[in-house]
């Protein structure tokens, strides 16, 4: 019967048997296999060091008097890492002292059993702490999950907060100008304003649907419905929709996807994905640069680079780009604002479709945000 809790099998776990007698493995070794156990084994301590790195065992059944390393040295080299620390550790052994038991409890082990053992027994208590060990695990998940929740719900105050702010200061500033000026000014001071009142409600507008489809994302509430698409037809779309602000950037905008290239992906998402990384080449690249949109195919993936000769990031921010603990947003090269979200979202939508994002970034050179999504074969 396998014990299932949460689509936790713990008798698929993997048992590392660490000891030095060859009759002891084999006991212990069919005694658990007879419980479906994986097993490993090591024969002694520096072995059981390296095993731990391959098989990442979810518990160790530890000997402690074995040649080259012994298992309380063992203990403490593993109970010292960050990566194995959180294995639980069972000292199985002869050494019945009260010091030693003491000892290996200090050293951070869950158990002490002593030999000769009782199988029952053992595997009652092998089966409590892979419980436990379970347990822990889905804690730490849920307080990280618990932690991202709360980081989105900051980052979403703080948006509607500031950064909304900006743009619709300007729509009452600018239309209130118009309102009480209007016969005084000339058509051309006019037209000037217009301007102005249409960039701020493009700029809220972008914002409000990168936020709106954030807070979708953040309750489930988005679909995720994909089909074939053809990326150059979407790159073309959004070319056309931003060549706008690329010819008032002086900032040549052209795609390079010469034939079409199928993926399999949900529309609406990679349209989003596409529109914010062209968005951004262009923010961030000085008049008489350029963007440039090229696509490549790999056997399962297609991707999709988005490269523009503009103003670049260091290191250290690039860093900061995917996440939504830390708010990093600049201004771009003709003042443009940002909230920090779109990458965030790109990302999201991007791993959503079972694809990739990174980015290549030089200080004063350019950048590169290249994307993978699944491949789709044309008919
Ligand atoms: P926003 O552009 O609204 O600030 P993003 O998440 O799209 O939000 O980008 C976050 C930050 O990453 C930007 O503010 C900018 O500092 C940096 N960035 C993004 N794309 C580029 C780029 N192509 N070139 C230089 N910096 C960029």
């Amino acid at each position: 019967m396998t014990d299932t809790t949460a689509g936790f099998d713990k008798h698929n776990s993997m048992i590392l048997i660490v000891d030095d007698t060859q009759q002891n493995i084999q006991v212990l070794g069919s005694i658990l296999m007879k419980e479906n156990y994986q097993i490993s084994v090591a024969r002694n301590g520096l072995e059981a060091l390296s095993a731990v790195e391959e098989v990442k065992p979810d518990i160790l059944l530890l000997d402690i008097m074995m040649p080259e390393l012994d298992g309380f040295e063992t203990c403490k080299r593993l109970k010292e890492s960050p990566d194995t620390k959180d294995i639980p550790i069972i000292f199985l052994t002869a050494k019945i002292e009260t010091d030693d038991i003491i000892k290996g409890f200090e050293l951070g082990a869950v158990d002490y059993i002593t030999k000769p053992f009782n199988a029952k027994e053992l595997l009652v208590r092998v089966n409590t702490h892979l419980d436990l060990k379970h347990s822990h695990e889905s804690l730490r998940l849920k307080e990280q999950q618990l932690r991202e929740a709360i980081a989105a719900k900051d980052r979403f105050f703080s948006i509607v907060h500031h950064d909304l702010k900006d743009p619709f200061n300007i729509l009452i500033g600018f239309s209130q100008l118009l309102l009480l000026n209007y016969d005084k000014y000339e058509e051309e001071k006019i037209k000037e304003i217009v301007q102005h009142i249409f960039d701020s409600t493009k700029q809220a507008s972008n914002l409000l649907e990168n936020l709106v489809q954030w807070a979708r994302s953040q309750t489930g509430q988005i679909q995720w419905s994909p089909c074939k698409i053809d990326i150059r037809n979407i790159v073309k779309e959004n070319i056309e929709i931003l060549n706008d602000t690329a010819l008032k950037k002086n900032v040549r905008l052209h795609s390079e996807i010469k034939k079409p290239s199928f993926v399999y992906a949900d529309e609406n998402m990679i349209n989003i994905i596409v529109r914010n990384l062209i968005s951004n080449g262009l923010k961030y690249t000085p008049d008489g640069g350029e963007v440039r949109i090229s696509a490549r195919d790999s056997d399962e993936f297609v991707e999709l680079i988005i490269s523009d000769t503009g103003i670049g990031m260091g290191k250290d921010d690039i860093e900061k780009l995917f996440r939504i603990d830390v708010h990093y947003t600049t201004r771009g090269t003709s003042e443009e604002t940002g909230t920090g979200l779109g990458l965030i979202l790109c990302k999201k939508f991007i791993e959503k479709n079972g694809g990739k994002i990174r980015v290549e970034s030089t200080l004063g050179k350019g950048s590169r945000f290249m994307c993978t999504l699944p491949k789709q074969e044309g008919d």
